[in-house]
């Protein structure tokens, strides 16, 4: 049934060329106890190992079952020497952290074979070697020639053709030696043995056939066999290893390190650790930022002003390419003698929006539902007057122009208009965001409010500008300032034509302060900013309602002097020659303009704010660029900033940790490299068996996923267990609560990470242990 036909076999060792096997041909049959004696050196072993399909030969041919291996494959000597073939060998060559019973079902696992099948044929062999009792013991709780009892049965279990045993009693005493002899005779009435041995009384007394070899080469045969074996079918078997198999096989090998591979996952583990914590802290400060632009930037309006600066994204471009220029100590020089001339405000476009009366229409259409407060500004200046102590005074304040704040500060410092609510019952913008200290809050057009700050100040020009004399006074008690009374003045009774036909300020403040034109403006109370209330957009000083300019602007926009500014193209005041421009902002400074200078946009709620802006975008759709109307999101531009920088420190601190990973990486590359040298044998035996290169491949990929998996578990357990204490020192220092929090998306990707990447470590050692020669594998200690 095996025919080795002049097989020729040496080891090339540097410049030194060994013959092992010098044109051997044997013939053997089906069943019989064939010895191979001879001393050291002389090709006994080399000429088992190519019986068994571990070594290669060089030329000749084995022959099994009529059928030549010259062609065989890889896998085809795997499926040979898992099926056909049962090694013994002298040192036993038990897996050690496998217990008994696994080690004998070993080659079943490899070829495939049900759970079940496989323990009964594994318990069978071991009860034929007389270990019954003994199999869940590990191989290094039993004696020599016990540990040889279970490589027999491992020999035996898969029922191969052909047993080789390479000295089997090599290493026990005489009466063990004796019991395994037995054995192995019993075992070769229906099987083939082929045992190599120097003890010739041994072969003597148990062997039926002795061959003897010399320097490669056979020099008696006591029995030989000169029929060749005829062409028979012979199939084999495939063999595989599942991953689930390498798992269990590399977990019961982790299982005898526990202590090495824990302190392995947790080294590793640092990685995912330092990522896993900086992740959930930049979460978490996301998720406060966002929680703060809800409460605060909310209260940022959308702004629509007259002229509005556009930054081009070409200039955007190169202002961030210049820093970062900088940053990198890039930046070129020019060598040159010219000077080069550019013009930079092609770069800055200042938009001018045209708000006519169709686009505040269009505001005014918007829902209520989406935003609390409009607020407009408008140039107009109102004519007041105010009698104290019998006096009437004139008070110079222009209404809030933000364009011309050089003007305002001066004339009207601390004048300012609030934003008049989009709905009628809902409550004013003055109550929901101020605090009243005195009086009532306003509930009229021609109830003004006095501002004050969080420390009860306010501007001594506004107290000034209202005709007190400030003087030798440090504070004026709420009290005398609550009840205040102005009037206010219309066009045609403030301005008296001149006749040069210029308009002058009457000097008469006793006529048109008793005027019937006049309106009584009331100072109905003092506020002060909410504590909970975000931002003041408001200064301090005297603050009245949008209506109320809008009332102004009513009564002035068919005065005189307005009809008269309309007209003239000159300044009606001093004669002083005007363009277009001014001009219009001279009627609008009479009152005669009804359009804002700017639109403020106080949306409800921050969800709200989208909805918003899509409202102020539908508006320019289809308009050419300088139709368009050009909003300011002042809230957005803090939420980009804020979020860049959270964006920017969360990179660079990932990628400090991420270095830990590739540190783990090499780690873990290591520690495989070293499982394989210490698993070499194992690696060897398992060849024996039938395993192919890829199984290895697997058995240490399976031991690099657990350690893979363990570290990543344990990463992430330790860095949600480190959230606690970081989460209570962050409380302590910012007051801001549970800041750090793990996302669950994050946590999945980071074992996902940690897997691959400790699977990627020990992807080459794991390579290099599919790559083993068996027969140095078996060989090494
Ligand atoms: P035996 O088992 O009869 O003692 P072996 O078959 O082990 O002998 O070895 C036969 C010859 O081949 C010896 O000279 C040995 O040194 C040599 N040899 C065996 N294996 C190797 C190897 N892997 N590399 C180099 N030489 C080897
Ligand atoms: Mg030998």
């Amino acid at each position: 049934m095996l025919t080795l036909k002049n097989i020729k076999k040496s080891y090339t060792t540097g410049e030194f060329i060994q013959v092992a096997l010098d044109g051997v041909s044997l013939n053997f049959r089906e069943n019989e106890f064939v010895a191979i004696l001879g001393p050291s050196g002389s090709g006994k072993t080399t000429c088992l190992n190519v019986i068994g399909g571990l070594d290669k030969y060089d030329s000749g041919d084995l022959i099994i079952n009529g059928k030549s291996t010259k062609e065989f494959s890889d896998s085809e000597w795997d499926s040979y020497r898992n099926n056909s073939i049962g090694f013994i060998f002298q040192s036993y060559n038990l897996i050690g952290h496998l217990d008994i019973v696994s080690n004998v079902e070993m080659g079943m696992t490899l070829s495939g074979i049900s759970a079940k099948v496989k323990r009964e044929k594994a318990l069978e062999a071991l009860g034929r070697v007389g270990l019954k009792d003994h199999v869940h013991k590990k191989p290094n709780q039993l004696s020599g020639g016990q540990m040889q009892r279970v490589a027999i049965a491992r020999a035996l279990a898969n029922d191969p053709d052909i047993i080789l045993a390479d000295e089997p009693t090599g290493a026990l005493d005489t009466k063990t030696s004796v019991q395994i002899m037995e054995l192995i005779k019993e075992i070769s009435k229906d099987k083939l043995v082929i045992m190599v041995t120097h003890n010739p009384e041994l072969a003597q007394d148990y062997a039926d056939r002795i061959v003897e070899f010399r320097d490669g080469n056979i020099v008696s045969d006591s029995n030989p066999l000169n029929v060749e074996s005829k062409k028979e079918e012979y199939s084999l078997k495939k063999t595989s290893m599942s991953f689930f198999t390498a798992l269990k096989l590399s977990a019961m090998n982790i299982k005898t390190k526990k202590g090495r591979t824990f302190l392995t996952a947790l080294a590793s583990s640092i990685g995912i650790i330092g990522i896993a914590v900086i992740l959930s802290l930049s979460n978490g400060f996301d998720a406060k930022i966002a929680e703060m632009q809800e409460d605060a930037l909310a209260e940022y309006p959308i702004t629509i002003s007259k002229q509005t600066q556009e930054i081009s994204k070409e200039a955007m471009e190169s202002r961030r390419e210049e820093m970062k220029e900088k940053a990198t100590g890039t930046s070129e020089y020019v060598d040159s003698d010219e000077v080069y001339l550019h013009d930079p405000s092609e770069n800055t476009l200042i938009h001018t929006n045209n708000i006519s009366e169709e686009y505040v229409d269009y505001i005014k259409g918007i829902d209520p539902e989406l935003v609390d407060t409009i607020g407009y500004t408008r140039i107009a200046s109102m004519n007041l007057l105010r009698k104290f102590d019998d006096k009437i005074e004139p008070i110079a304040f222009s209404s809030s122009d933000k364009s011309n704040s050089s003007q305002s500060s001066q004339m009207g410092a601390g004048l300012a208009s609030y934003p008049s609510s989009t709905k009628d019952d809902s409550i004013s913008f003055i109550e929901k965001n101020y605090d009243l200290l005195e009086g009532e809050y306003p509930k009229s057009k021609t109830d003004l409010v006095l501002i004050v700050d969080s420390k009860n100040r306010v501007d001594v020009n506004a107290m000034k500008n209202l005709g007190i004399d400030t003087t030798d006074l440090n504070s004026i008690k709420f009290k005398d300032l609550v009840g205040m009374e102005f009037k206010l003045i219309s066009n045609n009774d403030y301005y008296e034509k001149t006749q040069f036909n210029t308009f002058m300020p009457s000097s008469d403040y006793e006529k048109m302060y008793n005027s019937d034109n006049s309106v009584t403006l009331t100072l109905s109370g003092v506020v002060r900013i909410k504590e909970e209330a975000g931002i003041s957009l408001i200064g301090e000083g005297i603050a009245y309602s949008d209506d109320l300019t809008e009332l102004v602007i009513e009564r002035a926009k068919d005065s005189d002097v307005v009809q008269a500014q309309k007209d003239a193209d000159y300044n009606v005041m001093s004669r002083e020659a005007v363009d277009e421009e001014t001009k219009k902002n001279l009627i609008a400074y009479f009152g005669g303009d009804e359009t804002p200078y700017a639109i403020m946009l106080y949306p409800k709620s921050f969800e709200n704010k989208d909805q918003v802006i899509s409202y102020l975008d539908d508006y320019n759709e289809n308009k050419s660029s300088d139709d368009k109307i050009v909003y300011t999101d002042l809230s957005k531009v803090l939420s980009d900033m804020t979020g860049g920088i959270m964006d920017g420190i969360t990179i660079v601190l990932v990628a400090f940790a991420a270095t830990s990973l590739v540190v783990s990486l090499i780690m873990v590359g290591i520690i495989t490299y070293i499982s394989v040298l210490e698993r070499t044998k194992e690696i060897g035996v398992l060849r024996a068996l039938g395993a192919r290169k890829k199984d290895i491949t697997r058995v240490f990929n399976a031991e690099t996923f657990i350690i893979g998996t363990g570290s990543g578990v344990l990463g992430i357990s330790i860095a949600w267990i480190l959230t606690i204490p970081i989460n209570s020192i962050l409380y302590k220092m910012t007051e801001l609560e549970s800041v750090a929090k793990l996302n669950p998306v994050h946590a999945i990707s980071l074992l996902i990470i940690s897997v691959t990447l400790t699977m990627l470590g020990g992807w080459i050692p794991s390579k290099m242990a599919a790559r083993k020669n068996p027969v140095e594998a078996l060989r090494s200690e």
